[in-house]
């Protein structure tokens, strides 16, 4: 038996506030005058964080696109754009959603690796380590801030840069930052983190480890959704710490069913990853039933709408490749189903369950 040796992130502050500590923070990163660069989330376009980021020198903003979960086009085009303009830079700050966060980190990879983002799609492809790179969270549940992959959607696959030079060597958890994501979007997210939880804690890799961490982010995620009534500030502070624990869990485990399904819708229909979830979660009855009651208890609670039948009238063809995206998943499916999943998960199987969402 092997144990994986995970690398993690290197520092975390947290705190209402903590914000405010950025410039502090990376005055030793500095490398000269190469400049640090803010990848932040178009959301925040003219709203008072923009002001907020501490600028020096050569600093610059852009503000990312995140409409689309991200391309390895575009983190390609970024980089490239970065090297022309300054050669090196001195570190990426990716401020947003898991969107943003994943940016920088496969922006940060990219200034230093060559060819294209898409070349290091999978698990322990990535040659060299990044710039140094920082991530704070404007939204709480995907988990990006601690993981070791960052999603990309690419010519043939939406899959992560997974490796050890992935995390991040900061990040900063404000929950402040969190307050003004709308109910929907914070309910998605948040549901990301629920999910994550359940396919982790009942996934074959479960260890002690593992489960600390899940069973606290999923008390929490129950906290926020079923407990309470209303939202108030201490739910931004209990996600943003499910957020981080759930991420903490997946590192020696791994997400399951719903994952590797969703993974086909937002390859296909470009469906995001939080609503994505949740549209194949909402019909797991068969291999999460606990979870899945409880979820529908969330949904009508919180007054949430879970789109439905959207694959239908999709061809053959189109199932196929979303099949294909799902089951490349190998891990998320062997945690969910164990060593023989391919004879449980077969293609029939798994189109299926596609003509069900
Ligand atoms: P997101 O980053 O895609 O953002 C969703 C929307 O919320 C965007 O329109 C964004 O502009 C907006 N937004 C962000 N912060 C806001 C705020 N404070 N107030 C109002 N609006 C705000 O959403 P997400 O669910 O956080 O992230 C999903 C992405 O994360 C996907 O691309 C997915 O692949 C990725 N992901 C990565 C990992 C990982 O481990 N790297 C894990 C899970 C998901
Ligand atoms: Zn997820």
């Amino acid at each position: 038996m092997k144990f994986r040796n995970f690398k993690m992130v290197g520092y975390v502050v947290y705190g209402r506030g903590s914000f405010n500590q950025l410039d502090e923070i990376l005055a030793p990163q500095r490398k000269g005058d190469a400049p640090i660069i803010f990848l932040l989330d178009h959301f925040f376009e003219n709203k008072p964080l923009a002001k907020r980021i501490p600028l020096r020198g050569k600093d610059k903003i852009i503000l990312v696109d995140v409409s689309y979960e991200p391309k390895t086009t575009y983190v390609d085009k970024l980089a490239a754009d970065l090297k022309q303009e300054f050669g090196t830079v001195s570190g990426i700050v990716g401020i947003g959603g898991g969107s943003a966060m994943d940016l920088a980190k496969a922006v940060s990879l990219m200034m230093t690796n060559s060819g294209s983002s898409a070349d290091y799609q999978g698990w322990d492809l990535v040659k060299l380590p990044g710039v140094y790179k920082a991530g704070i969270p404007t939204l709480s549940g995907t988990g990006a801030e601690v993981s070791r992959t960052t999603v990309l959607t690419g010519p043939t696959k939406k899959l992560g840069m997974n490796s050890d030079f992935t995390p991040f060597d900061q990040i900063v958890l404000d929950p402040e930052l969190t307050a003004d994501a709308p109910a929907n979007q914070r309910f998605y997210t948040g549901m990301d983190c629920y999910i994550h939880c359940i396919e982790s804690l009942q996934g074959s890799y479960i260890n002690e480890f593992s489960k600390s961490y899940g069973e606290k982010a999923l008390q929490l995620c129950q906290e926020v959704f079923v407990r309470k009534t209303g939202w108030d500030e201490i739910n931004d502070d209990q996600l943003m710490m499910a957020s981080y624990a759930g991420g903490m869990s997946i590192a020696y485990s791994q997400v399951g069913v719903a994952h590797a399904v969703s993974y086909g819708l937002a390859y296909l229909l470009g469906t995001k990853h939080g609503i994505g979830n949740c549209i194949v979660f909402d019909k797991l009855e068969e291999f999460y039933r606990d979870g899945v009651y409880e979820f529908k208890k969330m949904v009508e609670k919180n007054k949430i709408d879970i789109p439905q039948h959207i694959t239908k009238g999709l061809s053959d063809e189109q199932f196929n490749a979303m099949i294909d995206v799902s089951l490349v998943m190998k891990p998320l499916w062997e945690n969910a189903l164990g060593p023989n999943w391919e004879k449980i998960m077969t293609r029939d199987r798994l189109r299926a369950l596609y003509e069900k969402l």
